[in-house]
């Protein structure tokens, strides 16, 4: 993609983020976008973070990996989104400073014993199976406080809210109520200082801000259909 064409795609993406924080009155401030890179090479990346974007997700982990290497001379913020080994928790409690996709306890509990002491806490979003699509990724809703409560107990990350992948729907009439149920599970917890919804990608981030996102996951807004 052309650099043009990138910083047009995310001048149309804030812009329409703006009209969404607006029509249903969140703050601007509340609401970020973190820009979801997997399967993009390390030049598409630095072309975007200077067209002034900070927040980049990743899936795979040696990608992600490599690419932090290539761009170790930016201040970014990486974001770890997708499905999570047990193998692979040390490198991502060593490289990432946020983690989306965590819906065990033993994952939890690795990522918090393997975070380096030099390195401030691990920020932590639980991913809930909003849908309750069976075999799909996340804790089911029945399962999230007591999952949230031993999280929130470990050291070494800070539990800061809940993240979902809705099922797939085109109609935005009917995009609101799984987010809605992620914001309701949430304030639900009996915990303190949750303050992140990670909800919205580019299908149906303007649902998600209606009901309540700070963090919305785009790719393919920002850098194009992926191949
Ligand atoms: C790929 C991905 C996204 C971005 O999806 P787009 O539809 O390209 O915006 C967001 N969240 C997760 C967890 C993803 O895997």
């Amino acid at each position: 993609m052309s650099e043009r064409q990138l910083s047009d795609n995310i001048a149309n993406l804030l812009a329409r983020v703006s009209r969404a924080v607006e029509k249903y009155q969140r703050n601007a401030d509340e609401v970020t976008v973190l820009a979801v890179s997997k399967t993009r090479p390390a030049g598409t990346v630095r072309a975007a973070a200077q067209l002034g974007l900070r927040a980049f997700g990743e899936n795979y982990l040696q990608e992600a990996l490599e690419k932090m290497v290539d761009l170790a001379d930016l201040d970014l913020q990486w974001h770890f989104i997708g499905p999570i080994q047990s193998n692979k928790t040390r490198a991502i409690a060593e490289h990432f400073h946020w983690v989306h996709s965590v819906d065990r306890l033993k994952v939890a509990r690795r990522l918090s014993e393997q975070r380096p002491s030099h390195l401030p806490p691990l920020q932590l979003c639980l991913q809930v199976n909003i849908s309750g699509e069976p075999s799909k990724a996340g804790v089911d809703l029945d399962e999230l406080p007591a999952l949230a409560a031993a999280v929130a107990g470990l050291p070494n990350i800070t539990l800061r809210g809940l993240m979902t992948i809705p099922a797939p729907c085109d109609d935005p009439a009917r995009q609101r109520a799984p987010f809605a149920a992620l914001r309701e599970a949430m304030a639900a917890l009996p915990l303190a200082g949750l303050d992140t919804l990670s909800m919205g990608m580019s299908g149906d981030f303007e649902a998600a801000i209606a009901e309540g996102a700070t963090l919305i996951r785009v790719g393919t807004d920002i850098f194009g259909a992926r191949g």
